[in-house]
Formats: C-alpha cells, sequence, structure tokens
C-alpha cells in the first residue's frame, strides 16, 4: 500500500460534466464557476475543448472562454482532438493539451471514426506542435478497464498504447473507466501494472460512476500509488449519450473523503461545496453529488 500524504484533484465539470448538459451555459456563467473554483482552491481545470462547435456546441464558445478566464494559479488543460483544435488550443493560451484515445478499435471507432493506430499516427503533429510551442501534453485512454463493445481490455493493449503516448511526448497518462465496467481489484492490478512498467510517467484515473462503485474504484487506485484524479463538481457529465446513467465522481465528496482521512487536497471543503451549489443554480435542477447535501462535518 502506497499512501501519499496529498493528491491533486483535476476538475472537468467545465469540459466532460458541461458537455453532456442539453443547453449551452452562457460564458459568463462558466467564468463564474471558474472563480468559485479558484476561490476553493482548484489548481487544475479541464477548461474546454477545441472541438468543432457543431459536434459539441456546449462547448462551442472555447476561444472566447480562454480569452476571459482567469489564470493566475490556475492550470487551463485543454482536451484537443486534432492537429486544428490543438493549433487553436495553443493560441488560446492552454496550459496543457489532453490528447484523447479509446483502448479498443470499436470503441474509438464509434467515438471519433477511426481505428486506434489510425488516431495515434494523427497524434504525432498534435505533439511535435505542443512541443515546438512548449506546451505540455497529456494522453488519455478512455474505455482502459472495460468496453461496451468489446468487453474486458487486456491492459498489455493499454500498456502498448500507453508507450506509444510517451514515445511522442506525453508528460502524464490518464487511464478513463468511461463507463463504469472497473472494479477495485481491476483498478489495483492495473495500477500495480503501470507503476511498475511506466514508474516515471505521472498516473491519473478518469473514473465514471455508472454502477455506484466509482468511489471505492478511486480509493483503490490511491492504495495503490495514484495520486491524481478527475473529478467533477456536483457529479455532473460523464455519460454523454446515456443521460439516465450517473456521472463523474463529485468533487466535494472526493475531496471531503481526502479530507477526512487526513490527505492533503489544497482544496478548502466549504469553498467548494458553495461552488457546486452554484453549479446547481446555474443548471437549475439537483445535482447528484452527496455532500454539497449533507454538508462537511
Ligand atoms: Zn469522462
Amino acid at each position: 500500500m502506497n499512501m501519499a500524504g496529498s493528491v491533486t484533484i483535476r476538475e472537468v465539470a467545465l469540459r466532460d460534466g458541461l458537455q453532456s448538459e442539453k443547453g449551452f451555459v452562457p460564458t459568463d456563467k462558466k467564468l463564474a464557476l471558474v472563480e468559485a473554483l479558484h476561490q476553493a482552491g482548484v489548481k487544475y481545470i479541464e477548461t474546454t475543448s477545441f472541438v468543432s462547435p457543431k459536434a459539441i456546441p456546449q462547448l462551442s464558445d472555447a476561444t472566447e472562454l480562454m480569452a476571459r478566464v482567469k489564470r493566475e494559479g490556475l492550470c487551463h488543460e485543454v482536451m484537443v482532438p486534432n492537429i486544428k483544435g490543438a493549433a487553436r488550443a495553443i493560441e488560446a493560451g492552454a496550459n496543457r493539451l489532453v490528447v484523447f484515445v479509446s483502448a479498443t478499435d470499436a470503441h474509438n471507432r464509434a467515438n471519433v471514426g477511426h481505428s486506434v493506430t489510425e488516431s495515434m499516427s494523427g497524434f504525432s503533429d498534435i505533439f511535435l506542435l505542443a512541443a515546438k510551442e512548449k506546451v505540455p501534453a497529456a494522453g488519455v485512454i478512455a474505455v482502459a478497464f472495460g468496453c461496451p463493445y468489446q468487453g474486458v481490455v487486456p491492459r498489455e493493449d493499454v500498456l502498448e498504447i500507453a508507450k506509444r503516448f510517451i514515445s511522442l511526448g506525453a508528460d502524464r497518462l490518464s487511464l478513463g473507466d468511461t463507463t463504469g465496467m472497473a472494479n477495485p481489484a481491476r483498478i489495483r492490478q492495473t495500477v500495480t501494472f503501470f507503476r511498475e512498467k511506466l514508474p516515471d510517467t505521472p498516473l491519473c484515473l478518469h473514473l465514471h460512476n455508472n454502477r455506484g462503485i466509482a468511489m471505492a474504484n478511486l480509493y483503490a487506485g490511491y492504495l495503490a500509488g495514484v495520486t491524481i484524479f478527475d473529478t467533477s463538481l456536483g457529479g455532473i457529465g460523464g455519460c454523454p449519450n446515456v443521460p439516465q446513467a450517473a456521472g463523474n465522481l463529485a468533487t466535494e465528496d472526493v475531496v471531503f473523503m481526502f479530507q477526512e482521512m487526513g490527505v492533503e487536497t489544497g482544496i478548502d471543503l466549504p469553498a467548494l461545496i458553495s461552488a457546486a451549489r452554484t453549479l446547481e443554480n446555474i443548471l437549475g435542477r439537483p445535482l447528484p453529488g452527496q455532500v454539497m447535501k449533507s454538508g462537511a462535518i
């Protein structure tokens, strides 16, 4: 067991969360959310994605948002699907690019219309541009713990994709449980395997809560040595195309757990709960987060 004294939280509500919403959240409200997260001490935010506005209209204000967003003390990480998006994101001042691929051909084809190999070869240009512009870039591997089309995903396959990302220059890897198919034992085995094979690359977990065990999965990841976790304010998002399923782990629930365990997150829980309430007001419906309802102890 590897119980780190501090962990890093990456807030994904602005991107993963809002892209699952039916309506467009106005830029001013997104800016207010970023401010509330900053007030709570959140430092890493997946702020937006430079995708086609036709594909994801909820994030069509990426350029304007990045032009107006608070910079001081914040790392704005931006998802990019291709070289065009990467160029726009760098131009807009992204502090880190996030490049994603699925672990299986079936899911990657459903998501972006390419095989894994086709996607990965398209990433060379992105990482070359990022290196030239001195912007770090991270790799994300979706459905790393199970694919809705192909079932179990061999961890060796995931490792091969991870090695490819590292050879391209990725400074961090994220493993995504995109449809909530992981369990704590599988998380422990996979994380242990990755830490053995790729000990120098920081590892992040992105865990969806479709089946209600994402918090157990997160804790298993923490015990196995992961110190970076993606979470979403209020627990929004996580499942585009699956509106009835539960979404991400709520940032405030995860921060509460770590705080009660004496693990430092650098985040102020009451201020974070207030940010979750701000988000609830913006969206106009009750959010899945638990601690925002029960309060801190
Ligand atoms: Zn997600």
